[in-house]
């Protein structure tokens, strides 16, 4: 082979190379998340197509997009544990207010100082619903000593 056909080869490796690390920094930044862990047993997993489905959940809030309120995205090693994490949260009752609190903590962030009509126009609860959901967080604060029951490293998991 001659010289040319040598640095053809290298670059072509180099080139592959470089085109799957490339990829990897893309989902990196695009909010892929290379070092996830089994929501079972913890185990690591690797970043990309691991198994995953997303789930009801009064406890899950979207930062980016309210829609996605009350979904998360659980992953796991192997399809027994993810039916595993699923069953689970299909007997976790999902609490109306819990969602709604989390809606109106989203706002409260913003304006710590809204009103229930502020609060209503801006998480398009109706006020009573508002009322439930203020409610229910005076009474989580109250509580506050009593751990999660689920240890949750990424509360703000949503895609
Ligand atoms: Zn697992």
């Amino acid at each position: 082979m001659d010289s040319g056909g040598i640095i053809a080869m290298l670059y072509m490796h180099l080139h592959a190379r470089n085109g799957a690390i490339g990829r990897r920094r893309s989902a990196e930044r695009a909010g892929g998340r290379p070092m996830e862990r089994c929501g079972l047993c913890g185990v690591l997993l690797p970043g990309e197509s691991v198994p995953n489905a997303l789930v009801r959940d009064s406890s899950a809030f979207c930062a980016q997009d309210p829609a996605r309120d009350g979904k998360r995205r659980v992953v796991a090693c192997s399809p027994e544990h993810l039916t595993e994490l699923i069953e689970m949260h299909a007997r976790k009752p999902f609490m109306e207010a819990e969602l709604w609190a989390g809606k109106i903590a989203r706002v409260m962030d913003d304006d710590p100082r809204a009103d229930v009509q502020a609060l209503s126009e801006s998480t398009g609860l109706t006020p009573s619903h508002v009322q439930r959901g203020l409610s229910w967080m005076r009474a989580s604060r109250a509580g506050q000593q009593i751990p999660p029951a689920e240890p949750d490293p990424r509360p703000d998991d949503c895609d």
